[in-house]
C-alpha cells in the first residue's frame, strides 16, 4: 500500500500531513508556541520527532513513544482553533517526559492530569482567565475516553506508522 503525504521540517520536528494547508496550520500553532513561549517551544523538539496529520476526518489522536510521533485526523487540526492546536501540542509533547527506560513512569490513567496542567498553563498565558473554561469543559467530557472508542483510527495509526518506519509512505517536499 502506498500514500501520498506532504512533509517539511522545522528544525528536528518532522512534519507530515495530507494537504497544504494542515501543514500551514501546524507551523502556525508552532510559531505561536514560540511566541508565547520560547522554553517551551525550544523543548519540543527533544520532545517531539515527528507530527503526522492523517487524511481521516474525526478527533482521534494518539501519542507513541518511543518513536515520538504524535498521530492526529484531520478534524483535530481544521476544527480547532489556532490557541487550541498549540495548546494541544504543547500537552502531547510533554507526555514524552513520562516515559523513561521504555516505560511509562505513572500509570497510563494518570498520564493526562500533568499534561492537561501544563496545557492549562499556556492556554492562560495565551488568553488569560477566560482559557480555563475550555480546560475545565475538555477535562469533564474526558476525550481520552471518547477516543479509545474510536478502535478504526488506533489501526490506522498503527499501520501508517510502520509504513513510515519503513519508509514505504511517498513523501513529497514542501517549503
Ligand atoms: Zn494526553
Amino acid at each position: 500500500m502506498k500514500k501520498d503525504f506532504l512533509h517539511t521540517k522545522i528544525k528536528t520536528l518532522e512534519i507530515i500531513a495530507s494537504q497544504k494547508n494542515l501543514l500551514k496550520k501546524i507551523r502556525e500553532a508552532l510559531s505561536l508556541i514560540k511566541k508565547t513561549d520560547i522554553k517551551e517551544y525550544d523543548r519540543l523538539f527533544s520532545r517531539l520527532n515527528t507530527i503526522f496529520i492523517t487524511n481521516k476526518n474525526g478527533y482521534a489522536n494518539e501519542f507513541f513513544m518511543p518513536e515520538k510521533i504524535w498521530f492526529a485526523n484531520k478534524s483535530v487540526i481544521l476544527k480547532n482553533d489556532i490557541n487550541w492546536l498549540a495548546s494541544l501540542i504543547v500537552h502531547e509533547s510533554f507526555h514524552a517526559t513520562q516515559f523513561k527506560n521504555g516505560k511509562y513512569t505513572i500509570p497510563l490513567n494518570k498520564l493526562e492530569k500533568p499534561a492537561l496542567k501544563l496545557q492549562a498553563e499556556f492556554l492562560e498565558k495565551l488568553e488569560g482567565k477566560k482559557s480555563k473554561k475550555d480546560i475545565d469543559r475538555v477535562s469533564k467530557e474526558k476525550y481520552w475516553n471518547k477516543m479509545s472508542k474510536d478502535k478504526n483510527s488506533f489501526a490506522y495509526f498503527r499501520n501508517l506508522l510502520n509504513l513510515y518506519e519503513n519508509r514505504k509512505l511517498d513523501l513529497k517536499s514542501k517549503k
